[in-house]
């Protein structure tokens, strides 16, 4: 008990003095907490900051964003990745409004059945929010749990995680179990980094079994990493016709060249919900591109002009989407087709704030770069 105490005491002395000042962090207001917790999952502090001030500029509530469409919810996320968080956040929200009068619930079990509120987020906002003892087990904090108390095995190992919520538990601040859970995911975060961890300058190093055993950066034991798979992308920048009428010798140009297509989706059901170029994955880059042949009928309503004839690539660009490496594809061409749900005409301009993947964003640019000779069919 005494140790227990003695680091609880270091942790949070440090964390008082030291804790950075992120917007999340004047506030215990429960809904933005949440957003705050779903958005930092799998994204950058740095990255999110931006992310988080908007959204809740444009949602201050959990009604104002139950009441927004996915689309905007989507707008507002975009370019964040994992969009399946925004999907649970909106849908939680309605359920909040439904069932809760439309306050984050204070009842672990009530927080845990919302969508997208796995065992972690709820005993994050349930702690800082409400002041609920519950201890908050994330990356950060098994890092440091395994290295401060020698634990062994890999951190998605139920042997693993056992002993080390059983120590957090211990450790637990519970007159102040929001700022103790802060306090460990800070620490994890600029101290205890996973591969080179400043010990030197640590609140708990005195503690610290990992530490001592000479080989702190060994604990958790590193998880397999999954194997990249390379893959090919065709993807088409298609355009309205050009051409409305043809007489001999003329041709007159329809205007709206940097009008593009965005279709509902990648493939492969990645993406979904998003606007992205009409894309197929494929063995090769003649497989993709006759898949995207194939997608393409679906949407335009007659063959397209194919930029510089089939098959010929007019610009080729890296993406990387979770564990794939993907070799992207450009092929440029003209057709008609009508708007509907699933396929719109975008201008380029208006590209940037719509809920597009990060891969449309990548292929606007090179667009705009003049890499691609948009306009010039
Ligand atoms: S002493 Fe080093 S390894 Fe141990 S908790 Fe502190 S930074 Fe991490």
């Amino acid at each position: 008990m005494e140790l227990h105490a003695a680091i609880r005491r270091a942790l949070l002395t440090w964390y008082q003095r030291e804790a950075r000042d992120l917007p999340w962090r004047r506030t215990r207001d429960p809904y933005a907490v949440w957003v705050s917790e779903v958005m930092l999952q799998q994204t950058q502090i740095a990255t999110v900051v931006p992310y988080y001030l908007r959204f809740l500029s444009a949602f201050p509530t959990v009604e104002r964003l139950a009441r927004a469409p996915l689309e905007q919810v989507l707008e507002l996320w975009s370019g964040m990745g994992y969009y399946r968080r925004a999907r649970n956040l909106h849908l939680a929200a309605r359920q909040i409004m439904r069932h809760f009068d439309g306050r984050f619930p204070a009842d672990y079990r009530a927080a845990r059945a919302l969508p997208g509120v796995g065992e972690y987020t709820a005993r994050a906002v349930l702690s800082i929010a409400y002041n609920q003892p519950y201890a908050a087990l994330e990356g950060n904090g098994a890092r440091v749990t395994a290295r401060l108390f020698a634990l062994k095995g890999r951190v998605s190992e139920r042997g693993f995680r056992l002993p080390a919520q059983q120590h957090l538990e211990a450790l637990l601040a519970r007159r102040r179990p929001g700022d103790f859970n802060q306090a460990v995911m800070e620490l994890g975060q600029t101290i205890c980094l996973p591969s080179t961890p400043h010990c030197g300058v640590c609140p708990l190093s005195h503690w610290c079994a990992a530490r001592r055993l000479g080989a702190p950066a060994s604990f958790p034991q590193p998880r397999p990493r999954r194997a990249t798979e390379r893959c090919h992308l065709a993807a088409a920048v298609i355009l309205p016709p050009s051409i409305v009428k043809q007489s001999p010798g003329r041709r007159r140009r329809l205007t709206g060249d940097e009008t593009v297509l965005l279709v509902k989706g990648l493939d492969e059901g990645l993406l979904n919900g998003l606007w992205n170029f009409p894309s197929a994955f494929g063995r090769s880059p003649a497989h993709a591109f006759a898949r995207l042949r194939h997608r393409l009928a679906a949407f335009v309503s007659q063959p397209v002009d194919w930029l510089g004839g089939a098959c010929r690539a007019r610009q080729q660009l890296k993406h990387g989407i979770t564990h794939r490496a993907i070799q992207v594809r450009l092929y440029q061409g003209r057709a008609a087709a009508d708007s509907s749900e699933s396929a719109q005409w975008f201008s380029l301009g208006d590209v940037e704030g719509a809920a597009v993947s990060q891969l449309a964003r990548k292929i606007v640019r090179q667009i705009q770069g003049g890499r691609l000779g948009v306009g010039s069919a």
